[in-house]
């Protein structure tokens, strides 16, 4: 146990190697969806079980939260520009509720104690000034801080280190199995354990991202929708120790060149659209800083410059190999408006969950949004559900069956289901995936790359951040 359990929690636990806990409601996950939900069923009076295997993506977001808080904003505009990024994918109610609710969200967030930088910042694709950061480009981690804070003064909240083997249940969510023998009965469930974009060999969300909270409720019986639907960022520095190279640079003038220091694509586009272009250009690219001035970029970039020191690269006189890289998952748990799965019990929010409010295609900084209203709702619909403690594992279903490392499932789907997909790709990864033993990690890697490729290849048609080049439809770049 990391921190003191709730004097709940610890009544429950037998004496002798603590294996088993009895709680109102489980949280899997302490990123910003799970701090939400635990917080928000510990003020309803739940006792909860926040169970985690470490940091996820909400420590490493930079940008920011999105919520109409100027006067010359609305909800109502931020939900166009929300609908246009997504398509005909996104689920009208879903994203009316979710920037109906984001001024209130923010007033939630500062009553805890967060405190937002003044001002907001117009970010790609946003109409207006609406992004909120919190110390500049460290939004993340220091919103997490705040959120740990109030997460240590609330006493019905028992924090648990612990990493998800499977979903009890029978019909019904009852809890989780974690491995290392620990069992957590619960009344409600709340998984919140992030997106799967760290499943693909080139990434910038951590190893955790893998899909195993999306996988377990699967393999228990949950619906699972829009699992092709993945967003790549393009400009991810491309070597050892990747990190993240800010869009703010390309707004800055930084220039997007090949390998002979000639430019190919206009810098200011979309994500996805630089994106595309990049993985249809096929050679190395890179971006380069050199014509702009050092005293602005030390003062204004200082986090791009202090990683490219760390690679050994002085951007100031050589151009930055980057590559597109997963970002940002928009499938998972198919959830009502309340975080509800298809599976009695068993709710989901955040990155894990399919909310309906991204559609195809997410757009910036509605994320951590999404995550703190939907980990409140869910918690709120979880305290008030009907307690159902099963007891046998939920192991219904089992996707794949390939001879592969988790390695080699990486650089599979990062081929098969990148930023472009083709019909013929997308089944060979398939045969591979099926075809002979595999240890229990790479199968759970297996599993969630075949419920990618799967949907992909169902998918005939590009939409959004799905790209079919096999497709009769131009695609935009
Ligand atoms: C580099 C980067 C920058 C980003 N910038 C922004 C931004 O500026 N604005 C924005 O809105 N969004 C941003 N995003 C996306 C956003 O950060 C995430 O969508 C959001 O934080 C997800 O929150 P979450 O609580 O759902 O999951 P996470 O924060 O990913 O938390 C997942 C939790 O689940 C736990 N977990 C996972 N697997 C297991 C397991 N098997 N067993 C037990 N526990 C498990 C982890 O330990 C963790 O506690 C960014 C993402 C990245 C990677």
């Amino acid at each position: 146990m990391t921190g003191s359990p709730h004097p709940a929690l610890r009544a429950d636990l037998p004496a002798e190697g603590a294996r088993v806990i009895r709680t109102d409601v489980l949280v899997i996950g302490d990123g910003l969806a799970g701090s939400a939900a635990a917080l928000e069923a510990a003020r309803l009076g739940a006792r909860v079980a926040l169970v985690s295997a470490g940091h996820g993506s909400s420590d490493r977001a930079q940008g920011g939260l999105a919520a109409a808080t100027l006067p010359e904003d609305s909800p109502r505009l931020h939900a166009l520009d929300t609908l246009a990024a997504g398509g005909d994918l996104c689920d009208p109610d879903a994203v009316s509720m979710l920037t109906s609710a984001g001024p209130e969200t923010v007033r939630w967030l500062e009553s805890l104690g967060v405190r937002f930088d003044g001002g907001a910042a117009r970010e790609a694709a946003h109409s207006l000034p609406r992004v909120l950061h919190l110390r500049g480009d460290q939004s993340g981690s220091t919103l997490m801080g705040f959120m740990r804070d109030a997460i240590a003064r609330e006493p019905r909240i028992g924090r648990i280190q612990g990493r998800l083997h499977s979903l009890l249940g029978d019909g019904a969510c009852g809890g989780a199995a974690f491995s290392g023998g620990l069992t957590v009965r619960a009344g409600a469930t709340v998984l919140a354990t992030g997106g799967y974009a760290g499943l693909f060999e080139r990434t910038t969300n951590s190893r955790l991202s893998s899909g195993k909270g999306i996988l377990e409720a699967s393999r228990a019986g949950a619906r699972v929708a829009d699992m092709e639907f993945v967003q790549f960022h393009p400009t991810v520095f491309e070597g050892p120790g990747p990190f993240l190279i800010t869009e703010a640079l390309r707004g800055a003038g930084a220039h997007i060149v090949d390998a002979d220091g000639r430019r190919f694509i206009d810098e200011l586009l979309p994500r996805d659209h630089v994106s595309r272009a990049l993985a249809m250009h096929g050679g190395r690219a890179y971006i380069s800083v050199t014509h702009l001035d050092p005293v602005v970029l030390r003062r204004s970039f200082p986090n791009f410059m202090r990683n490219c020191r760390r690679v050994g690269i002085d951007p100031l006189r050589e151009a930055v190999p980057i590559v597109p890289a997963a970002h940002y998952t928009m499938g998972g748990v198919a959830t009502d408006l309340d975080g509800r799965s298809s599976l009695a019990g068993l709710f989901a929010a955040g990155e894990c969950a399919r909310t309906g409010v991204h559609g195809a295609n997410r757009l910036a900084s509605n994320s951590l949004l999404e995550a703190a209203i939907f980990g409140r709702r869910a918690a709120a619909a979880a305290v008030g559900s009907e307690k159902t403690i099963t007891n046998s594992y939920a192991r219904s279903r089992v996707w794949a069956r390939g001879d592969l490392t988790v390695g080699a499932v990486r650089r599979l789907i990062d081929s098969a289901a990148g930023v472009l997909r083709t019909g013929a790709g997308l089944e060979r990864a398939l045969a591979a995936l099926r075809a002979g033993g595999l240890s229990e990690s790479a199968a759970d890697a297996a599993d969630v790359a075949t419920m990618i490729c799967s949907a992909a290849l169902a998918r005939r048609h590009s939409l959004g951040a799905h790209q079919r080049v096999d497709e009769p439809a131009p695609i935009a770049v």
